[in-house]
C-alpha cells in the first residue's frame, strides 16, 4: 500500500517500526489514538516486542487480528533473574500465533546488569535455542556487552535476526553484518551523529532497519516526554540525511528490510 501524501503525512512516508513496547503501562490510557497517529503518519507496521512472560501474552493479546501489528516473544535480559525453564516452554505454546514473528528482546545488558551476568546469559543461551528450533529471528539487546554477546551468538551458531537499538562499534557492525544479522536504528540517533559516521558505512543499506523502541528513547524534537510510533518520522528523517536518500525513500528501505527480516509478506 502506498501512502498518499496527507496533512498528517507530507511526504507520503511508508514505515516498520521495528521495535517497540506498545504494551507498556505508558500507553494504557490512550493506545488507540498512539495507533491512529501512528497510521496517519505512514507507520504501515509496528512489531510490538515483550519483556517477561506477562508481556508476551499481552503483546500477541493485542497484536490478534490487528492489521500491520506483529509482536516478538521472549525474556528481557533485565528480566533474567525470574527466567524459568517452564517460561520457555510457555514461550513455545504461545509460537503458534501467527502475529508472532520473532523471539525477543533476548541478550545482554551489562550497563545497568539488574539481573545477574551468569542469569543473563542462561536466558539468552535457551532462548537462541528456542528460537532456531522454532525458525524464527531473534530481536537481540546488547548494552555494554558487545564481545560477550558475539561469543555467545558464535557458540550457538545462529545468526537470524536484528541487533536492536544497535549502540556498538564499528567492529561490532562489522562482525553482525558478516554473519547476517540486521541493524536496527532508534531515536537517539538524533542525539550524537559521530558514533554513527563510522558505523553507517560498513553497514549494507539492505541491512538496516529503524525503530521507535517507544516509550523510551524519543528522538529529537521530541525529547524529554514519552515515545511513541509516530514519532519514527524523526529518526528516518534524520537517517535519510546521513545516508544522503529522501525521508520517503529511507522509509522504503528501511520498512523492506524489515519485512524481510520478520518474514512479513
Ligand atoms: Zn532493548
Ligand atoms: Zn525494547
Amino acid at each position: 500500500m502506498r501512502a498518499r501524501r496527507s496533512a498528517g503525512n507530507p511526504e507520503g512516508l511508508n514505515m516498520f517500526d521495528s521495535h517497540c513496547h506498545l504494551t507498556d503501562g505508558k500507553f494504557h490510557e490512550d493506545l488507540k489514538l498512539v495507533l491512529r497517529r501512528a497510521f496517519r503518519a505512514g507507520v504501515r507496521e509496528l512489531m510490538t516486542v515483550s519483556e517477561s512472560l506477562p508481556d508476551a501474552r499481552e503483546a500477541v493479546a493485542l497484536a490478534l487480528g490487528q492489521e500491520g501489528m506483529y509482536c516478538s516473544v521472549g525474556v528481557h535480559p533485565h528480566e533474567a533473574d525470574g527466567f524459568r525453564g517452564l517460561d520457555v516452554t510457555a514461550l513455545r505454546e504461545l509460537c503458534i500465533e501467527p502475529c508472532i514473528k520473532a523471539v525477543g528482546e533476548i541478550g545482554l545488558d551489562f550497563f545497568r546488569s539488574i539481573s545477574s551476568r551468569p542469569n543473563q546469559e542462561v536466558a539468552f543461551e535457551v532462548q537462541i535455542d528456542m528460537a532456531r528450533s522454532l525458525d524464527l529471528p531473534m530481536v537481540i539487546h546488547v548494552r555494554d556487552a558487545s564481545g560477550r554477546a558475539r561469543a555467545i551468538l558464535e557458540e550457538h551458531g545462529y545468526f537470524v535476526g536484528v541487533l536492536h537499538c544497535f549502540a556498538g562499534d564499528r567492529k561490532m557492525a562489522e562482525w553482525a553484518v558478516e554473519r547476517g544479522l540486521y541493524i536496527s536504528l532508534a531515536g537517539n540517533i538524533t542525539y550524537n551523529e559521530d558514533r554513527l559516521r563510522t558505523v553507517l558505512p560498513v553497514v549494507p543499506r539492505d541491512r538496516l532497519m529503524v525503530e521507535t523502541d517507544s516509550p523510551y528513547l524519543p528522538p529529537v524534537p521530541e525529547r524529554g516526554g514519552r515515545n511513541e510510533p509516530s514519532f519514527l518520522v524523526h529518526t528516518v528523517r534524520h537517517l535519510a540525511g546521513l545516508l544522503d536518500m529522501t525521508p520517503r525513500e529511507c522509509g522504503d528501505l528501511t520498512r523492506e528490510n524489515a519485512r524481510r527480516c520478520f518474514r512479513v509478506s
